[in-house]
């Protein structure tokens, strides 16, 4: 967990720019709940951050704050993945070339590589994923 000298208030967090429009990002879907844009830096030729409209630590905080959020990310990343072409119709469990799918991820907390203190979801996909991550 950072610090909360580390955390920034929300009138000066990056996320809350670009949910605004303060700061320029490649938005690819919105609603009245969340936001996704591409990463600026993608680990995969899809990359997208999806974040909430209302501003939290992290997402655990946010599930504390309104459960419903999570869901909203999670459903959200999908409908990007499906627009991507992530999302096969072949039966779950078949081979990768025919099943590429794509990966959530929700850093949580500095020591598991937050940078950014508003909550996001990381959508990536588009390439053979390795597991265990990093
Ligand atoms: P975290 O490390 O907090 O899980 O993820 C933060 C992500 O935000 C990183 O993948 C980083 O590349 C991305 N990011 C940082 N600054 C910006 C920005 O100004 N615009 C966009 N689109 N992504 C950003």
């Amino acid at each position: 967990m950072a610090d909360a000298a580390e955390v920034p208030k929300v009138s000066d967090c990056l996320f809350c720019k670009i949910v605004a429009g303060e700061i320029p990002a490649d938005v690819v879907r919105r609603d009245e709940r969340t936001v996704a844009f591409r990463d600026v830096n993608p680990q995969a030729p899809t990359h997208v951050l999806v974040v909430p409209v209302e501003h939290q630590p992290n997402v655990a905080a946010s599930a504390a704050a309104d459960p419903a959020v999570v869901a909203d990310l999670i459903g959200a990343a999908n409908e990007v993945a499906a627009a991507e072409g992530l999302v096969s119709s072949a039966a779950p469990g078949t081979t990768a070339d025919a099943d590429p799918g794509y990966r959530l991820v929700v850093n949580t907390g500095a020591g598991a590589g937050q940078s950014v203190f508003h909550t996001h979801v990381h959508l990536v996909g588009g390439r053979p994923l390795a597991w265990p991550p990093g």
